[in-house]
């Protein structure tokens, strides 16, 4: 018998990944902070324009966020010294987790080193000791809520996206004094449209769930005071937990979710992936903080990005580009093949000096390959004209693009 080669298998998995045009490609950035949507990109030598961020605000460069960084850099050091239970709680955390449940209107929130790890870490342990606990998960939610859901071991029930008929009936279908945890997200990342929250919570009451919404693609960027669309949508108060990224509308690392004392306290005292990984680094809560004051205090930001989101979609629609009709900041461009959309934002790199990175499976369905255009406040007019003549002209060149754009629409 031979034995195992693991070097061929991990060669043909590869070459798999290859033929399918999925095998991934990083682009080797070096940001610039003082314009903050330029890089040099490494592989190509060339300056490129950033158009799939989500520094969706661009909090990661602000002046105020990169003093408060820097000055937390020289008081602490560069790292918190250990978990939050053993020597790593600074005072930063332990502020940041105040203003974050003041954010959502909750009494207590908890960080976590990502927002991955955030939901990981609370729905696993959610799941696994509410006794007896169905789980009930958008058809479209994020690979951490799945994961830790399917950590959890609950009984898990999957409704059709966006769908609260389907909810509802699969929630009238289980026995009325079980514990329910219905997650979703408010903003989904790739097609960028919005749950039916209200919708939702109606149900979650009649039903008595617990409701979980991930808020990664929203907080900063929506509500008065940036909280997310629970905000915008006067929910807050309707919401078990939220779960929210540091990483997108804030600028820069780290997740978390807000509930209430008991709630919180509950996935402090059991969940693994809180309690035996180091704490983030107190600069970069410091920097957080910061984005968190500035967006609480001031919406600029928020208009400018709105403005910026619509002339964008606007221009797009002009020249018949394929991006779906989204009602958020998240502008998907519809391609519909992986390989295409390698081709596609090779071109956009090396032709045009345009960074976008193509989207394929398992992050969509396959046949839904899309690009993931994000704008920023920091983009210009000009940017934005750029990037629509780079469109058509690679249209014109690609022009099985406009015959699969059409099949990918989900
Ligand atoms: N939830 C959603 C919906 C996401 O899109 C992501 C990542 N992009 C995460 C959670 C994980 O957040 P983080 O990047 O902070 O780990």
């Amino acid at each position: 018998m031979t034995l195992f080669n693991y070097q061929d298998f991990f060669t043909n998995e590869l070459t798999q990944l290859h033929r399918e045009g999925r095998y991934r490609v990083f682009a080797d950035l070096e940001r610039e902070t003082r314009s903050g949507i330029h890089a040099l990109d490494h592989r190509t030598g060339k300056r490129v324009t950033i158009w799939c961020s989500n520094d969706y605000l661009s909090m990661g460069v602000h002046p105020d966020v990169i003093t408060a960084a820097l000055g937390a850099l020289e008081h602490y050091g560069a790292g918190a010294g250990g978990t939050r239970n053993i020597s790593g709680t600074s005072h930063e955390h332990v502020l940041l987790e105040r203003e974050l449940a003041d954010l959502h209107g909750k009494q207590s929130a908890l960080l976590f080193t990502s927002g991955y790890v955030a939901n990981d870490a609370a729905l696993s342990s959610l799941g696994r000791l509410l006794p007896g606990c169905v789980i009930f998960s958008d058809a479209l939610n994020h690979a951490s809520m799945i994961e830790g859901i399917r950590r959890s071991g609950a009984e898990k029930r999957v409704f059709a996206h966006n769908d609260w008929h389907d909810l509802e009936r699969q929630l009238a279908s289980v026995d009325p004094h079980r514990p329910k945890l219905i997650c979703f997200e408010s903003c989904y990342s790739m097609d960028g449209d919005f749950a039916p929250m209200e919708a939702i919570c109606d149900l979650a009451e009649k039903h008595t769930a617990f409701t979980y919404v991930d808020e990664v693609h929203a907080v900063g960027l929506y509500g008065a005071r940036g909280a997310g669309i629970a905000e915008r949508d006067g929910l807050l108060d309707r919401i078990d937990m939220f779960q929210g990224t540091l990483s997108k509308g804030f600028g820069a690392m780290g997740g978390y979710i807000a509930g209430s004392l008991e709630a919180v306290d509950f996935v402090r005292g059991f969940a693994p992936g809180f309690i035996f990984s180091s704490a983030l680094p107190p600069c970069v809560v410091a920097g957080i903080r910061a984005a968190l004051h500035h967006l609480k205090e001031d919406d600029t930001p928020r208009r400018a990005l709105a403005r910026r989101t619509a002339s964008l979609k606007a221009k797009m629609q002009a020249n018949a580009i394929p991006a779906l009709p989204s009602p958020s900041h998240i502008v998907p461009v519809m391609i519909g093949d992986a390989a295409l959309a390698k081709a596609i934002t090779d071109r956009l790199m090396v032709e045009h000096g345009i960074y976008i990175q193509p989207i394929n499976y398992p992050t969509v369905p396959r046949g839904t390959e899309r690009l993931r255009i994000t704008p920023t406040p920091l983009h210009t007019d000009e940017d934005e004209d750029t990037l629509v003549a780079a469109l058509v002209a690679i249209r014109q060149e690609f022009p099985r693009w406009r015959e699969l754009a059409q099949a990918a629409r989900p």
